[in-house]
């Protein structure tokens, strides 16, 4: 730390990302990433890009914006792409939530939800998941905050119905909701459908997953006209052109490409079936997924021993140091081939430590 950073900065303990090591190959199936590669389309796109780089992006998106709101059946003033979707939480942070209106959010969520309250100033306030680490709805009506919701859940996979979220949305009128869609597509309800329904909705979502495009940077949130100009207000006092305009392009690409990320949406969630069977056949507890990721744990190993274990043999999963879950691992759904390699990989560790 400098002698320069400023009082209100010396506590922030900044979010810690999943690992990207470049010394070794890994198997990575810790940071949620697809493991197929953007649409062919959005690489053309993107290619085509590369030539006007020497023009600012375009600030409104517009091409992007006709495309969405074609696909997501809203107006071009009810979305506002990002630099991923962490942007637009971080604007819904600075937007929605001050002491007035404190962020509020499980206690097991999205580990930047804490981070983004933190840099923002504003307090929060965590709700406990129940002992089968399921959000409570009752304990959101009403939150008395600004109320975050990865839905389904990170890291535990599990969603609310829409009918639980509507609920949620009537009992806090007066506060905005946020539901954070990042991994609708593999089995959840969207709570877009909701949006002219509820004016203190915001839904936002990403091209991360399903549309494997992490390394590009895009997402958006789609909510009344009001609130995304409130947003605007937000994205034009720090980065106007925050989408840069290769990742724009490559959006366009898989936008025109949704053949694409169905097939694979599809092919995840028949793997995510096989995963969990294998591992529960195997001794393993796994919570019940709606994700590209499944939580598991087994009760002959600690969660963080399977974690070095695994690494050591070259495949990479998510342990997180917290209380309540560490006898979890987070493990991402890759390719059928992936995913045997990782059940033939964790039935050696467990028979190696005579658990099997
Ligand atoms: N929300 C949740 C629940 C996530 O797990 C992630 C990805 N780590 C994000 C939002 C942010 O994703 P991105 O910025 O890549 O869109």
């Amino acid at each position: 730390m400098s002698r320069f950073l400023s009082e209100s900065k010396k506590r922030l303990v900044p979010y810690t990302p999943g690992e990207q090591p470049k010394t070794r190959k890994f198997l990575k199936l810790n940071t949620n990433e697809s493991p197929f590669p953007p649409s062919p389309k959005a690489q053309q796109c993107a290619a085509e890009a590369l030539g006007t780089l020497e023009l600012y992006s375009d600030p409104t998106c517009a091409a992007l914006v006709k495309k969405a709101c074609a696909l997501f059946g809203v107006e071009e003033d009810e979305i506002l792409f990002t630099n991923g979707s962490d942007e637009i939480l971080n604007f819904a942070f600075m937007a929605f939530c001050d002491a007035a209106h404190p962020a509020v959010f499980p206690d097991i969520t999205y580990g930047f939800y804490p981070v983004f309250a933190d840099v923002n100033g504003v307090p929060y306030r965590e709700i406990p998941l129940d002992d089968n680490f399921r959000i409570c709805v009752e304990d959101y009506t009403p939150a008395k905050g600004t109320v975050f919701i990865a839905n389904p859940n990170a890291p535990t996979g599990t969603a609310l119905t829409l009918s639980q979220i509507e609920t949620i949305l009537k009992a806090n009128p007066d506060n905005v909701v946020v539901m954070d869609e990042a991994y609708v597509d593999f089995g959840a309800e969207s709570a877009v459908g909701l949006i002219h329904r509820y004016d203190n909705l915001l839904v936002t979502r990403t091209f991360s997953k399903s549309r494997s495009m992490a390394g590009a940077r895009l997402g958006f949130g789609i909510a009344c006209k009001e609130l995304i100009r409130d947003l605007n207000t937000i994205k034009y006092s720090t980065n106007p052109y925050n989408v840069n305009a290769v990742t724009m392009a490559a959006g366009i690409g898989a936008l025109q490409d949704e053949a694409y990320t169905q097939k694979n949406i599809q092919t995840i969630i028949e793997n995510r079936t096989y995963t969990v069977e294998g591992l529960q056949k195997i001794g393993f507890e796994v919570l019940p997924s709606q994700t590209n990721f499944i939580f598991a744990k087994h009760p002959g190993i600690d969660g963080e021993k399977l974690y070095a274990a695994l690494k050591e043999k070259g495949i990479l999963v998510r342990h997180f140091n917290k209380e309540r879950i560490k006898a979890f691992n987070r493990i991402t759904i890759g390719t059928k081939e992936q995913m045997q390699i990782l059940i033939h990989t964790v039935t050696e560790i467990l028979t190696a430590e005579g658990i099997q």
